[in-house]
């Protein structure tokens, strides 16, 4: 028998699993050790070095699920995020990042890179020309985030991955709402991919931590950066997270379905102007997604016709939670220009396409029968 399993849950179950040697349970065992030895042995292990048992268990789980060599799994999906670009960009260096980012990091672009002489341009919109466009002689990274939030736009992952290598750049990609279940970007040639792993890898709303997967030179780079940085994740939540990432494959797959049954009902109600999913083919770049992802992911925005009420809606709502973050196992939903996109101003929402009866849904793995009826009695609420 092979040793490596091939079946996508499969490598969810087993992929880089400890065995319990002593005792025979049937989990890997967790070892929370933050002092081992250093004599007669082949590695020195510490936890900062990111090379305890149980993570680097929980690495070679990530990297057999994206199709990279390797991986790092960090505190957070910031700590990914921070280190995987500061790790390839120097004082003198410029990145182009994708317009439509996650917020965090958007700030880390606005806030922090000019006190590292980092340069940095966004893209207007997502095609390859407005990638290029801004590709100077110093840019070292292009950086996409594909579906977006919360408007899940589609970056075409080919044509970024060539464009990144006909200019000899690295391409990192935050995948966190695709996840691996619906799509495996190091396939499709990017370099470095990226993940909140508090978002569907941990899937249940209580795990905050990061992860990046790459070839192992990338990855022993970022290595050598997050080492003084200090960002690893504690063995503990290393050792739940593995056992999150073992339904991983059902719960995505069952919130992709649900999401799709979801925005077509949405988009068939006069109460809702506009429903964005990737999935649906009245989406602008439905084709491309079509072509790299296998599903099209738990995360849908809708905006509500005007005349309703958007708090009622929310207070209305049964099931689905009005709060903050996404991907757990329970539906919840958020106004975007009241939480993650509050502190800009009413034109620069406008701008991006973020009104007041913007929605964003994270959908669960509830029935979608009954999270349709939910959405449908909030509906009439308010009216
Ligand atoms: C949540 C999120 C992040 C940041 O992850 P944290 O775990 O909150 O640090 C980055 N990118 C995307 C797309 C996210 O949704």
């Amino acid at each position: 028998m092979s040793k490596k399993p091939n079946g996508f849950n499969t490598r969810c179950v087993h992929s880089g699993e400890l065995q319990d040697t002593q005792f025979k349970g049937a989990v890997s065992p967790l070892f929370p050790s933050s002092s081992y030895a250093y004599e007669g042995v082949e590695k020195v292990r510490y936890p900062r070095y990111f090379n305890t048992p149980n993570q680097e268990a929980l690495a070679k789980k990530m990297a057999a699920l994206e199709g990279g060599e390797q991986a790092l799994i960090f505190g957070s999906g910031m700590a990914a995020v921070s280190n995987a670009l500061l790790a390839f960009l120097q004082a003198g260096d410029h990145v182009v990042l994708q317009q439509s980012l996650y917020g965090g990091t958007y700030n880390l672009a606005v806030e922090e890179f000019s006190k590292y002489g980092i340069q940095y341009s966004f893209t207007h919109g997502n095609s390859i020309e407005a990638f290029e466009a801004h590709i100077k002689e110093n840019t070292k990274v292009i950086y996409i985030e594909t579906p977006s939030n919360p408007l899940l736009t589609i970056t075409d992952i080919r044509k970024i991955s060539e464009l990144a290598r006909r200019y000899g750049l690295v391409s990192m990609i935050d995948n966190t709402f695709a996840s691996p279940v619906n799509q495996n970007p190091i396939d499709l040639g990017i370099d470095i991919s990226i993940h909140s792993a508090t978002k569907y890898m941990g899937g249940h709303s209580d795990i905050l931590a990061g992860a990046v997967i790459g070839s192992a030179s990338h990855i022993e780079r970022i290595f050598q950066l997050g080492k003084n940085l200090g960002g690893n994740l504690s063995d503990y939540t290393v050792w739940l997270l593995e056992r999150s990432m073992k339904t991983m494959g059902l719960r995505v797959r069952v919130q992709s379905e649900n999401a799709l049954e979801i925005a077509r009902f949405l988009d068939e109600q006069p109460e809702v102007k506009q429903v964005f999913y990737p999935g649906l083919p009245s989406h602008p770049d439905h084709a491309i997604a079509a072509t790299q992802m296998r599903g099209f992911g738990g995360m849908l925005s809708f905006e509500l016709a005007q005349e309703l009420d958007v708090d009622r809606f929310l207070k209305s709502l049964r099931w689905i939670k009005p709060s903050m973050s996404l991907a757990g196992v329970e539906s919840t939903i958020l106004a975007p220009a009241k939480t993650s996109h509050g502190l800009l101003t009413p034109q620069a929402r406008r701008e991006q396409g973020i009104s007041d009866g913007l929605l964003r849904l994270s959908v669960g793995i509830e029935e979608y029968e009954d999270l349709i009826e939910d959405i449908s009695q909030a509906l009439v609420q308010a009216k």
